[in-house]
């Protein structure tokens, strides 16, 4: 017990001590002892009954206690609630300033955010942000499922793939279709998600600007190069034996050249193309047998060549774009792969889906590069890619190509003893084949 709980109770036992022996004597002088002391212990218990009932008091009413002074027992309970109450409205205090000082930091970000419970997805609190990209009104939405608020925008879907929701990039606010937005979905506790919104339009613009610009360029000198070519092609080197080397470089840089236009055309195509369905019947027989054609007519009899056609089934897409990125693939192995070495071309099943892969015995791919070899113009070695005629825009395309048949490159690879890149499909994406050929070889 603390010293000063202790004196208070020596205090208050001393004073009970005191009335009953001041009874007990006013009883010996009175000659009525009994009776003397029976009023003095029911005077102690009132009192102690008024005490606890004003302690009552003070706990209930919702005022400030005052300060009591004395010290008895009953006072140092009072003091000691009163200052638990202190202590408590303080914490208190501290707590709404907390709290508030977040929800001014939430209120003061540009970007859009929604608490929503996890199960119900139901909106439990919005910034100021939410009302101006995506139209969210207090009071009116809270309480209310956040897929049917923002029914415009159709991310129910999203929403319900949660922790696995992959950033959404692009999609056009409730409020005005020309404001972008890119949404994310963030599962910050067992019970709350926490959505994200952030304007991108201006991001957008010039993104569209770069692709427009870059389309352009490619379109504009398309023409003047065709002109440069074809002069080019006219010219016989064996007439002008003094120009003969001159005239070759001239013609393989113009050759270069036009395949750089057409590859950058192609990748401006696609994306413009982004999010447009394809849906037509692939003959993966007829798709197979072109490669292979390709390949050698590339390799002139220096790599063993082998294709296989083993799923039994076609594709669905665009036969132009899969076209493109398949001969992608086998030009690249065709490429970087030493005289002597083999190609492999295999298509299957893989589950419900198909893979179709190239693989070559060729230099491979250190691994630190194969993060970023999807990207434009990245290359290994830039003096082999020119060597052998690449514009450093392959992989860019294979990728854009199969982003729009929502397939997937996966690369692997072993420095000096060859790479296999696979192309993976869907089962939305495989179509079966009518007759069955299973098992042909192409
Ligand atoms: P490029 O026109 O230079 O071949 P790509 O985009 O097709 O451009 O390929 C990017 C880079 O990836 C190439 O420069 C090359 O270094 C590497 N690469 C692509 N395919 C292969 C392969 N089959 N074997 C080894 N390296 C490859």
């Amino acid at each position: 017990m603390p010293p000063r709980a202790r004196s208070a109770w020596t205090r208050t036992l001393g004073q009970l001590a005191l009335v009953l022996a001041l009874a007990l004597a006013i009883g010996l002088l009175a000659g009525r002892v009994w009776p003397a002391l029976a009023i003095a212990a029911l005077g102690i218990v009132a009192w102690h009954y008024w005490r606890l009932r004003r302690v009552l008091d003070r706990l209930t009413s919702r005022q400030r206690p005052r300060a009591t002074d004395g010290r008895g027992v009953w006072n140092a309970l009072e003091q000691q609630l009163r200052q638990s109450q202190e202590d408590m409205r303080a914490r208190k205090r501290r707590l709404v300033a907390m709290l508030r000082a977040y929800r001014a930091v939430a209120a003061a970000l540009p970007d859009a955010v929604v608490v929503i419970e996890r199960n119900s997805q139901r909106v439990q609190w919005f910034n100021p942000a939410a009302t101006h990209l995506l139209g969210l009104r207090h009071p009116r939405d809270v309480g209310l499922p956040l897929g049917e608020r923002l029914q415009a925008m159709q991310v129910s879907h999203w929403l319900a793939a949660g922790r696995n929701a992959e950033p959404l990039l692009d999609a056009p606010s409730p409020v005005s279709p020309d404001i972008r937005l890119s949404l994310r979905l963030i599962p910050y506790s067992h019970e709350y998600w926490l959505l994200v919104a952030r304007d991108v339009t201006k991001m957008m613009r010039l993104e569209q600007v770069r692709r427009d610009f870059v389309a352009n360029v490619s379109h504009e000198l398309r023409t003047p190069l065709t002109v440069v070519h074809g002069y080019l092609d006219m010219l016989d080197p064996a007439e002008q034996p003094d120009w003969a080397p001159m005239l070759r470089e001239m013609q393989l840089q113009s050759q270069r050249m036009t395949q750089l236009v057409e590859d950058l055309l192609t990748l401006s195509r696609l994306e413009a193309q982004d999010g447009v369905a394809i849906d037509e019947a692939i003959s993966m027989g007829s798709m197979l047998a072109t490669l292979r054609r390709e390949a050698e007519a590339l390799s002139q009899g220096r790599h063993a060549i082998s294709v296989e056609d083993v799923a039994g089934v076609d594709l669905r897409g665009s036969v132009k774009e899969l076209h493109s990125a398949f001969s992608n693939l086998v030009s690249n192995a065709v490429r970087y792969t030493p005289a002597g070495g083999h190609i492999d071309v295999r298509f299957e099943r893989e589950g419900d889906g198909a893979v179709l892969s190239v693989r070559d015995s060729g230099y491979g791919i250190p691994a630190a590069h194969l993060p970023r070899i999807t990207e434009r113009f990245y290359r290994v070695s830039t003096s082999r890619s020119r060597e052998t005629g690449g514009t450093g825009l392959g992989l860019a395309i294979v990728k854009h190509v199969l982003n729009l048949h929502q397939a997937r490159l996966e690369i692997a690879s072993e420095v000096g003893r060859g790479s296999t890149f696979s192309c993976h499909f869907g089962v939305d994406r495989v179509l079966s084949r009518d007759p069955a050929p299973i098992g042909a070889t192409a």
